[in-house]
């Protein structure tokens, strides 16, 4: 579904993306591979970056995987065709991941393994993923997470029901870490190949997303390199071109400001140049990152503003405020992902003093504008 907003940006590969299991040249040595996801969100970008590595036996050639999918068949699957047709008969000399997120790091256990090479992550995602294979249930299952659910007013039995019973949710999807890993911070500069690729380090979306930004990468209008401009920057989900990237509060840290965290990442990103191509985990590349780091802001003061005007009236809970938050009807994965991002958007208008908490006789914790009638008077 095609929106405004998203026809402000480039797309100079058009409307192609390659068919699962196939890639594309988005750039001068860097390659598209975009498996299915078997949730609303389809699907998962994932990029090849033609490297080369010092060894004891001289040089070696092959690829740097950025981003492995989730682990089921399909993506399996799609992996091994990309090895045994797309990789020039190379092999994986190493896998990044931008962080934790299952999509992501699903397979780097498996990749890692099986090419015997290393894990390039952040120091806090590799942690955080780490400790939730290694131990049962995880933010989005069991009776702590359903618990803090309801707190911010989810009362649908069922929908907590669900909650409750499910565990371990994030192990079906990542059933191992791999337990050794190279540490990605920020402002490192990651040599893949001929090319530097800095890293920037990215909050409110995962504990410490990195993503990569190479500013002597060529590409050009329909893929490839030279000729359209250079600088590219794997952006992660840290800036997408359609969507805008979750952001949420979860039952782990129950206090965090992820979105003022999240907005400040994204702000920074404004030293690149405007022309950089950006290659997102989801949508198509784009170019026109300043124009989508301005429209993020702006959808999320419209927000801000939605929720002190519906708080005006009567106090309301998190939950309360999905409504107002998303005119569409919401299954049980996008509930618990949209009540995280409700709260998120509650916590940054109270630390702001915008919003004031009612906890209420029944539990549930409700949040009223601090200007009373008048929202507009406090909104920036
Ligand atoms: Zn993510």
């Amino acid at each position: 579904m095609a929106n405004a907003q998203e026809d402000e940006l480039q797309y100079p590969l058009g409307a192609r993306v390659p068919a699962p299991a196939e890639v594309l040249e988005v750039a001068d040595g860097v390659r598209w591979l975009r498996p299915a996801l078997p949730f609303a969100l389809d699907h998962i970008n994932l990029w090849l970056l033609r490297d080369r590595e010092d060894g004891p036996g001289g040089p070696r050639e092959g690829w740097t995987v950025v981003d492995c999918g989730l682990d089921n068949p399909g993506t399996r699957a799609a992996w091994e065709r990309v090895f045994a047709e797309a990789l020039d008969g190379l092999p994986v000399l190493r896998v990044v991941c931008t962080h934790m997120h299952p999509d992501h790091i699903g397979l780097a256990h498996w990749l890692c393994e099986r090419w015997q090479c290393r894990l390039w992550i952040s120091a806090a995602d590799w942690a955080m993923a780490r400790a939730v294979t290694l131990q049962s249930g995880d933010a989005h299952s069991g009776d702590s997470a359903a618990a803090f659910f309801a707190r911010h007013g989810l009362a649908d039995p069922d929908s907590l029901a669900k909650v409750r019973a499910r565990r371990n949710y994030y192990v079906t999807m990542v059933p191992a870490v791999p337990p050794r890993y190279r540490r990605l911070m920020h402002g490192m500069a990651l040599r893949v190949g001929a090319h530097a690729w800095r890293c920037h380090a990215g909050f409110g979306h995962a504990p410490e997303h990195m993503a990569l930004h190479a500013p002597t990468v060529g590409w050009r209008h329909g893929g490839g390199g030279a000729s359209g401009g250079s600088g590219v920057l794997i952006s992660g989900d840290m800036v997408l071109p359609r969507i805008s990237t979750n952001v949420s509060v979860m039952e782990f840290e129950p206090e965090a400001n992820p979105l003022a965290l999240y907005l400040d990442s994204i702000a920074a990103l404004r030293a690149l140049p405007a022309h950089t191509l950006v290659l997102p985990s989801h949508g198509r590349p784009f170019v026109g990152l300043h124009r989508r780091i301005d429209q993020l802001g702006a959808h999320h003061a419209e927000r801000f503003a939605q929720v002190l005007e519906a708080c005006a009236h009567e106090p309301r809970s998190a939950a309360d405020l999905l409504d107002v938050l998303f005119a569409r009807a919401l299954d049980l994965h996008q509930t618990v992902f949209a009540l995280g991002e409700s709260i998120a958007h509650v916590h940054a208008l109270a630390e702001r003093g915008q919003l004031l908490p009612v906890p209420g006789a029944d539990g549930v914790l409700r949040w009223r504008s601090a200007a009373g009638g008048d929202p507009q008077a406090t909104h920036r």
